[in-house]
């Protein structure tokens, strides 16, 4: 599933071959992804000018001035940019669209994808209760926001009403970083180790966003290329690896916490 450094990937694929351009050809090949579509929604994308697209937690916000184009990867979802005249309409590319001589093809094996068209994107739900990005949020807010709840630490970073954009691979990554424990109840955290965490979670996702993302399953950049930062992680999918931690005896644990695999050290993530 396409976490925050995966969508940063693909925005970064994106902007400099749509930014400032008008968008053309716009076709939907099916009436919905997870969602139906909303009315006219072809009609109203074409010859609109694209003014900025940015990134919300794991939604991609292409400004068009009077409204935003929100798009979502869902679990499988990718972006794919061809030259036009060497497009080959792909099985699953759902939504395609050309700025000048690219052909952009939104392509969603799993259909959990999801496109909306909005006059203000802050009153989106999704975004509307959405915590601050991680780079941006302060210590203390996010303090006050992990203190907020009694739901184990893991559960509450996947919250993102409590940090937006984060999923399993970099809560797993940036905890293990920390050395605190997923199970630990989450409003029992410190402000020291809140520090400490922030501190990791951003360093975790500079890195991953660096190395193009992870590509475990279907992640791919714009461009086609896989991301690397599976090469770099240290617990998340390491089940009986040794513990990378110097000097720790571990060996990485796999349980399930909510329904997702949890990664974990017991020996040096005891906090
Ligand atoms: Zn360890």
């Amino acid at each position: 599933m396409p976490e925050l450094p995966e969508v940063e990937t693909v925005c970064r694929g994106l902007r400099p071959f749509m930014e400032g351009k008008l968008l053309k050809n716009v076709t939907c090949h099916r009436q919905n992804l997870r969602n139906p579509f909303p009315p006219m929604f072809a009609e109203r994308l074409e010859q609109q000018k694209v003014v900025s697209i940015l990134r919300r937690g794991k939604y991609i916000l292409v400004n068009l001035g009077d409204y935003t184009w929100i798009m979502h990867l869902g679990m499988s979802g990718r972006i794919q940019r061809n030259l036009a005249k060497d497009y080959i309409h792909q099985k699953h590319d759902h939504v395609v669209w050309q700025v000048d001589g690219v052909i952009f093809a939104f392509n969603d094996a799993r259909r959990f994808g999801d496109m909306d068209l909005v006059s203000s994107y802050a009153d989106y739900s999704p975004l509307k209760n959405m915590a601050p990005e991680p780079f941006e949020i302060s210590n203390d807010e996010f303090y006050k926001r992990l203190k907020s709840t009694s739901r184990p630490l893991k559960t509450a970073l996947l919250d993102q009403s409590i940090i937006a954009g984060l999923g399993n691979i970099y809560v797993c990554e940036a905890l293990w970083q920390s050395g605190l424990s997923p199970f630990k109840t989450s409003n029992t955290i410190t402000l020291s180790q809140t520090k400490v965490l922030l501190k990791n979670v951003v360093e975790v996702l500079e890195r991953a966003i660096t190395a193009g993302g992870s590509t475990l399953r279907d992640h791919r950049a714009v461009d086609g290329a896989l991301g690397y930062f599976q090469n770099q992680l240290k617990v998340y999918d390491q089940k009986d690896k040794h513990c990378l931690t110097a000097n720790c005896p571990g060996t990485i644990k796999r349980e399930a916490q909510a329904g997702r695999s949890t990664y974990y050290c017991e020996i040096c993530q005891k906090n």
